[in-house]
């Protein structure tokens, strides 16, 4: 699916950004949104699975990117979270737009290359896709995990601009080919929409309507209640420690360090928060220690995705170019 109408409360954020020297603003958010994604993964997979208690008692705060942890990965490896997103967004290139049967070839691609980890549900999808060869599951209530969330990255960038109706549906196009699942599908652009706004200069309270919105539709997001901690693979829980661990925090770092804490699914509430906390802080407020124990070859990867992702978008084709 291409991607070109563009909405007219967008096109007005466009008039102000495009005053502002505002292209350059976007492209640096968006580097910082998949930088975030990737650290976040990193940062979260060492105490993925562990409790709080558990956390406090092995790293007192875990601040540091280490690696470790139950999948036993070197210091800067990355997991399922941003490895998808990648393979996801250059599927998104190679077809100059996002279709599902490129998303699905894309993710059969990776699962065949025997990944770190990988989730059951996405197992599954693939699975199926391999013997049916449509790129899309039926809908079952039961798919209601974090997995197409976790990798909505490239969906968000490359619809920056789209009214919500198209990145929904763009963002369908890779979701169903594991997860199609109502509930998955209404965080999941939820999160999308939380990441465009930050891109396009939005700030905190702004993110926190389109939270607000996600709970009015379905109140089992309420996340203002008790403590999310040891958040499962839920989209539920994922999406409520998220959502808690950014309106509580101002920085990228606190943001980072409060979710993974929580233990629980840290990789991917880490990838998630990261990838918002990126788009909304900026580049410059990750920690450049975190930055720099990155593999070197996905920190490159998600730059130039990042990018060359954002060129495909309407908010691009309206204001980015190069005059
Ligand atoms: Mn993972
Ligand atoms: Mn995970």
């Amino acid at each position: 699916m291409l991607v070109s109408a563009l909405s007219s409360e967008i096109r007005t954020e466009i008039l102000l950004l495009a005053g502002d020297a505002g292209g350059d603003a976007v492209r640096r958010r968006a580097m910082g949104a998949y930088l975030g994604l990737a650290v976040g993964d990193a940062l979260g997979a060492t105490v993925e699975f562990l409790t709080p208690n558990e956390i406090r008692s092995q790293h007192g705060q875990h601040r540091e990117v280490i690696g470790g942890g139950w999948l036993r990965l070197r210091k800067g490896q990355v997991t399922d979270d941003t490895e998808m997103s990648l393979a996801l967004g250059a599927s998104i290139l190679a077809n100059g737009g996002v279709d599902p049967l490129a998303a699905a070839e894309a993710f059969s691609d990776w699962m065949r290359h025997k990944p770190v980890d990988i989730g059951n549900t996405v197992r599954r999808g693939i699975a199926t896709f391999r013997r049916t060869g449509v790129p899309e599951m039926p809908q079952n209530e039961f798919d209601a995990g974090n997995g197409a969330c976790m990798r909505c990255l490239p969906i968000a960038l490359a619809t920056v601009g789209a009214d919500a109706d198209q990145v929904d549906a763009c963002n369908q196009c890779q979701a169903h080919v594991t997860h199609n699942n109502p509930t998955s599908d209404a965080a999941t652009l939820c999160v999308i929409r939380m990441v465009q706004a930050a891109l396009l200069g939005g700030d905190r309270n702004d993110l926190k309507l389109l939270a607000d919105a996600l709970v009015a539709e379905d109140a089992a997001f309420t996340y203002d209640r008790k403590r999310s901690e040891n958040p499962s693979a839920f989209i539920v829980d994922t999406v409520r420690a998220v959502f808690q661990a950014l309106f509580a925090t101002d920085s990228f770092e606190s943001a980072l360090i409060d979710v993974v804490n929580r233990g629980g699914d840290a990789d991917t509430t880490g990838a998630i928060t990261g990838m918002i906390a990126g788009a909304l802080y900026g580049p410059a407020a990750i920690p450049a220690r975190w930055v720099r124990h990155l593999d070197k070859r996905i920190r490159h990867a998600c730059i130039e995705q990042a990018q060359e992702l954002t060129k495909l978008s309407p908010l691009y084709a309206v204001c980015l170019q190069p005059r």
